[in-house]
This record gives structure tokens, sequence and C-alpha cells, in this order.
């Protein structure tokens, strides 16, 4: 695996493998990798003939205030997973080669951005992912790209951009990973003390419990979030949101029918927890 700093040595590493009739992958992320991540990678790996990592903590999706500045950072640790999960090029930018001087361009994304996280952490928020991702797809130019579905409005704001934009890339969305307890992995849990680390297992509690009502035959919200919002509050936890959504543009539902994005955003402790399920109406 190549560890790469500029835009025109990762076009290098991607023109050499299209020479060769290589389908190049890629993969966004911030770093601090954890089996999420790697379960990007290694799909990346299993689908696509160059698979290229992108490892920058974006500075223009944090608001102020938020944990720039205390966002886990390893390298070296991100390296060697990534190389072991099958990543071929780790390109990653200093800020400098993705924001320079004079830098003057904001993506904007209206409608799935304006509910959820891109309501409870302001529009900077999917302005500041809209146009990295433009850019990195400007760079690597990739065929497919890799996200998780733990960040489903993540996945539909790009699925948007790159509609909009005719972006040749396909966008595919991959399966949400768990630790052995059912909290979803994520790099900001390092911030949960021991307490916390229990308490955050509520998330995916509530949304367990919300598909149990789903799956005795219940459809209408009231109830289905009812049951999510008392295994939050058994925990002590109080959602920033906690909503049913249609899947698709994330418009607001008041039934199951026939499926629906159950989303929640809350504060554990230092941490800023989401976690997301796709309920299904019984047949
Ligand atoms: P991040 O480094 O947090 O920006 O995440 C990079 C990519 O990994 C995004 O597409 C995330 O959705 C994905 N990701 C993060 N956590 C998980 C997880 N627990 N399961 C699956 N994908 C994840």
């Amino acid at each position: 695996m190549r560890i790469v700093r500029t835009v025109a040595e990762v076009r290098a590493a991607v023109a050499e493998a299209r020479r060769d009739g290589r389908t190049v992958g890629l993969v966004p992320t911030m770093g601090a990798f954890h089996e999420g991540h790697l379960s990007l990678i290694r799909r990346a790996r299993e689908t696509t003939g160059l698979v290229v990592v992108s490892l920058f903590v974006n500075p223009t999706q944090f608001a102020p205030g938020e944990d720039l500045s205390t966002y886990p950072r390893d390298e070296a640790r991100d390296a060697a997973l990534a190389e072991r999960s099958g990543a071929d090029v780790l390109f990653a930018p200093e800020p400098a080669e993705v924001y320079p001087d004079g830098f003057a361009t904001t993506v904007h994304v209206s409608g799935v951005t304006e509910v959820l996280c891109g309501a409870a952490r302001g529009a900077h928020h999917f302005d500041g992912v809209a146009t990295v991702v433009a850019k990195l797809f400007g760079m690597v130019a990739p065929d497919v790209a890799f996200f998780g579905q733990k960040d489903a409005q993540q996945v539909l704001v790009v699925r948007r951009l790159v509609r909009d934009l005719d972006m040749p890339v396909r966008i595919e969305a991959c399966p949400i990973v768990r630790e052995a307890d059912g909290l979803a992995m994520s790099s900001r849990n390092v911030y949960l003390t021991d307490d916390d680390r229990r308490r955050a297992t509520a998330l995916n509690r509530a949304l367990a419990a919300a598909e149990r009502v789903v799956e005795s035959g219940e459809t209408g919200a009231d109830a289905v979030l009812a049951a999510a919002r008392a295994e939050l509050a058994a925990a002590g936890v109080d959602p920033e949101y906690l909503e049913l959504r249609d899947p698709d543009d994330l418009h607001e539902v008041d039934r199951i029918a026939p499926a629906a994005l159950l989303a929640v955003a809350a504060r554990v402790g230092a941490a800023r927890l989401i976690d997301n399920r796709i309920l299904k109406e019984r047949r």
C-alpha cells in the first residue's frame, strides 16, 4: 500500500490502474479506523481493482465548538489497518492540499440536508460533507464509492449530489457494523467513559424495541416512537432527535408503509452518537 499526500500522486496511481483496465473504488474516511471503516475497505477490495482510502479530517464539516481539535488521529495505526484490509492507496492530504489559498466554492444540497443532523448541527455540516465528497470524486474519479449506512442521511446527501451533478460514480451503502453489545461502531466512541459506554447501548436497544413493535404488526409512528423513547428514557438518554422518516427523501412519515428510517441522535457524556434502522412493515 502506498501513502500519498497530493492530488497529483493519487491521480497518477489511478491513471496507472486504469491503463491496466482496473476499476477504481474510493472509501472516504476521517480516520480512527474501526471495523466499520474496515468493512467498507474489504467490500471495496472484493468489488474493485484499485482501492483508494482517503483519510482527511475535514474541517469544514465541523462547527466551531465541535470536536475538530480533539477528533482522534493516528495515521500510522490507520495505515496498518487499511493495508491489512486490502487498501492499495491511502490518500492522506494536508488541509492546504484540499483547501488551498483562495478556495471559494461550497456545494449545497437542499432538501435531504435540512432535517435530522442537518437541523441539529446546522447547514454548514452537510455543506462541508457535500463539498469535500465532490472534491474527492473530482480528485480520484472513482467508479464506485463506499459509504456506511451508519450515516444514513450522509448516504442520501451523496446520492442526491451525484444525481444532480451527473457525477459518473456509483454509490454503494454498506451495513452498520456494531460492537457485540449492539453499539454502532464510531470513532467518537473513544470519548465514552465506562458508564457512558453502558448507557450508549440504549440507542441500539431503542431501535430494536421499535423494530419489535413493527414486527408485531403495528405501523403507526406514535406507537413505534414511544417504544424507542421508553428505552432511551430508561437509560437516562435524552435524544437530540428520534424520528421516523421516508428512507429515500427523509420526509416525515406517520406510518411505516412499506418502510421507514428510524433515526436517533443523542449526546452521551462527551460523545454525540447517531444510529438508525430501516423498519419494514410486516407483510
Ligand atoms: P468517518 O470516518 O466517521 O467519516 O466514516 C467513514 C465512513 O465509514 C462513512 O461512510 C461512515 O458511514 C462509515 N462508518 C462509520 N461507522 C460505521 C459503522 N459502524 N458501520 C459501517 N460503516 C461505518
